[in-house]
C-alpha cells in the first residue's frame, strides 16, 4: 500500500480505521483489499494509508471515525453518460413493445430527434433541474466523478446551453464533472443528407466556441454508419487536437467501422461500446493506452446479441471501464451499480474487474487517474464507506449495500 513515511498528522483532518480497503490500486491483492486498514485526510487529499496497528496516534482535533470493518472504496465515477436532455422515450418504447419497428418509430416523430426536439424546446432552467435530480441520483449510489456529454443539442446555442449545464452541475454539487463535447452525435435534421455541412459547422464554429468559452474536456463523436464516418471524425478530431483538447468515440458499437483503431492512433482516451471491436483495433488501444469503456446498459435495452471482446482485451492488456451510458434512448439505466453487475452477467467480467472499471480505469477514461480513480496518497479523498464488508458485492448485487458516509475531496456529504 502506498503508505508515505513522513506523516504530517499535524495537517490530518480525518482518519476513517478499523476499515476493509479496497485501495483499487495496482496490486498483487485483488482490489488492493487489506482488512483492519486506516486511511488518513489532510483536508481534501489522502495523506496516509496504511494497516490500523501502524495508524500514528493524532491529535485531539482529529476526527476518527471507527468503520468497524465496513469496506471503504474509492468513489466511483460513470465515465459516460448522456444526462441533460428533455423529455422521455416511454412511448417509444411502448410501440416497440407492441412490435412497431424503428423505421415506424422514427416516422411517428420518436428516436434520437425526439429529444432534440424536446432538448431544444426546454429552458436552460429546466433542463438544469432535470439534470441536477438525475445526477442526485448517482450520487446516492456512490459516484464522486461523472461525465456528462452535449449531444441532444446538435446547434451552436443548443450544444452551448448542454454543456453550460454540465458545468453548473459540478458547481451546484459535490460532484465533479468532466464535460464532453458530442456534438457529433447525430445529423441535426435540418443538416439532413449533408452530414459533410454539419461536420464542417461542429469544426468552424460549435468546437471554437465552446472550447473558448471554458466548456470542453473532451470531443467525442458516434463513428457508425447510421451517424458519422471515420473520414468525417477525424476531420473533428484533428481540430480537437489543434485545440489541445483530448477525444474519446463512441466506436464498433453495431459494425466494425475500425472508430477504435482511428481514435487510438489519435491518442483518444477511450473508445466506447467496442461490441465489434477486432484485434487490430485492441492492438492499436493498447499501444496508445486507450481505455475500452463498456456500455453494457445499451447491450441490455437494444437486446443486442454480440458481446464485446472481453478475453481478448484481457490478453492486450487493454484498460477496461464501465458506464451507465444513461440516455433516454439506448440506455435509460440511471445505475451505476446495475451497469457493473451487467458488466458481468451480460459481458463476463469479474466483480473485481466491474469495480476497477468504476474506478481506476474510469479516471484514466478521464484522463484525471492523478487525482481520482484509488485509494492512494496525495489523491483527492473522494471516498465512500459501504454497509457491507467485500468488495464482490458491489457488482454481485444492486439496489442493496449502500454508500453509509460519502466523501468528496474530505468532505463528508450528507
Ligand atoms: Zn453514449
Amino acid at each position: 500500500m502506498g503508505r508515505t513515511d513522513m506523516p504530517q498528522t499535524a495537517d490530518w483532518t480525518r482518519v476513517v480505521t478499523h476499515a476493509t480497503v479496497a485501495t483499487c490500486a495496482p496490486s498483487p491483492a485483488p482490489y488492493g483489499l487489506s482488512e483492519n486498514s486506516a486511511v488518513a485526510l489532510a483536508g481534501e487529499r489522502i495523506a496516509w494509508v496504511g494497516p490500523a496497528t501502524e495508524l500514528p496516534a493524532v491529535g485531539d482535533g482529529v476526527e476518527v471515525i471507527d468503520a468497524a470493518g465496513a469496506l471503504l472504496t474509492p468513489g466511483l465515477i460513470d465515465c459516460h453518460t448522456h444526462l441533460v436532455f428533455a423529455g422521455n422515450r416511454a412511448q417509444e418504447f411502448e410501440l416497440r413493445q407492441q412490435g412497431a419497428s424503428y423505421e415506424q418509430i422514427a416516422r411517428s416523430g420518436g428516436g434520437i430527434l425526439a429529444t432534440v426536439t424536446a432538448t431544444r424546446e426546454a429552458s436552460e432552467e429546466q433542463l438544469l433541474a432535470l439534470a441536477l435530480q438525475r445526477a442526485r441520483v448517482l450520487m446516492a449510489e456512490g459516484i464522486t466523478c461523472v461525465e456528462i456529454k452535449s449531444g441532444y443539442g446538435l446547434d451552436l446555442e443548443s450544444e452551448l446551453k448542454l454543456l453550460r449545464i454540465a458545468r453548473r452541475v459540478g458547481l451546484e454539487l459535490p460532484l465533479a464533472v468532466h464535460a464532453t463535447l458530442l456534438a457529433a452525435h447525430t445529423c441535426p435534421p435540418e443538416f439532413s443528407g449533408r452530414a459533410d455541412d454539419y461536420i464542417d459547422l461542429v469544426v468552424r464554429t460549435i468546437l471554437p466556441a465552446a472550447a473558448e468559452a471554458g466548456l470542453v474536456d473532451s470531443v467525442d463523436a458516434f463513428c457508425e454508419r447510421i451517424a458519422f464516418s471515420p473520414t468525417q471524425v477525424r476531420r473533428l478530431f484533428d481540430a480537437a487536437r489543434r485545440l489541445d483538447i483530448p477525444v474519446r468515440l463512441h466506436a464498433e458499437q453495431l459494425s466494425n467501422l475500425h472508430g477504435a483503431e482511428l481514435a487510438a492512433g489519435m491518442g483518444a482516451l477511450s473508445a466506447d461500446h467496442l461490441e465489434y471491436l477486432d484485434e487490430a483495433g485492441a492492438a492499436a488501444m493498447a499501444r496508445s493506452g486507450t481505455v475500452a469503456v463498456l456500455l453494457p446498459g445499451a447491450f441490455y435495452y437494444l437486446g443486442e446479441t454480440r458481446r464485446p471482446p472481453v478475453e481478448l482485451l484481457r490478453r492486450e492488456c487493454v484498460p477496461i471501464a464501465i458506464g451507465s451510458d444513461f440516455n433516454p434512448g439506448s440506455s435509460p439505466l440511471l445505475s451505476l451499480r446495475l451497469a457493473m453487475n451487467m458488466a458481468c452477467t451480460l459481458f463476463g467480467l469479474t466483480p473485481e474487474e466491474a469495480l476497477c472499471g468504476v474506478t481506476r480505469n474510469a479516471a484514466r477514461a478521464l484522463g484525471t487517474l492523478e487525482e481520482r480513480g484509488t485509494i492512494e496518497v496525495g489523491k483527492l479523498a473522494d471516498l465512500v464507506l459501504w454497509d457491507t464488508s467485500h468488495p464482490a458485492e458491489l457488482a454481485a448485487e444492486f439496489g442493496t449495500a449502500s454508500p453509509s458516509r460519502i466523501y468528496r475531496a474530505g468532505q463528508l456529504l450528507g
